[in-house]
């Protein structure tokens, strides 16, 4: 029996052996979108495809909360990643390293919390390692 599920279906997937996100790309215009917007939020169009995103990212700002959100426990981390293909993605940050704007980040997919009943709940963060 399988333990675990992911914090969100259809966000998280894979781009040959590596771990990635999921976005959508507008067949259209060709803009990103993560996490997959029903339509492109720049013209309008609803042909979006899934696409993987690039794993590595640019730390574009980020923050120390300091109050417990949901099942995430003060303090923790939490920045805004820019990926190459124009997304800017909201994600803990793993809370055992520093880090400074403009850092090179990288997709860690890893169980976020596990519920009562054991099930692992498999999110992901970004980190140096
Ligand atoms: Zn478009």
């Amino acid at each position: 029996m399988d333990n675990s599920r992911y914090v969100l279906e259809g966000i998280i997937g894979k781009n040959g052996d590596e771990s990635c996100l999921i976005g959508g790309r507008c067949k259209k215009c060709g803009v990103y979108s993560f996490p997959a917007t029903e339509f492109c939020l720049e013209c309008l169009s609803d042909e979006i495809e899934a696409v993987p995103l690039s794993s590595t990212g640019t730390l574009y700002s980020y923050t120390i909360t300091r109050m417990n959100v949901g099942h995430f426990k003060a303090p923790h981390l939490l920045g805004m990643i820019d990926l190459p293909e124009g997304v800017r993605v909201v994600a803990p940050l793993k809370d055992d390293e520093e880090y400074q704007v403009g850092d090179e980040v990288k997709l860690i997919v890893t169980a976020l919390w596990t519920e009562d009943d054991g099930t692992e709940v498999i999110g992901y963060r970004f980190g140096h390692s």
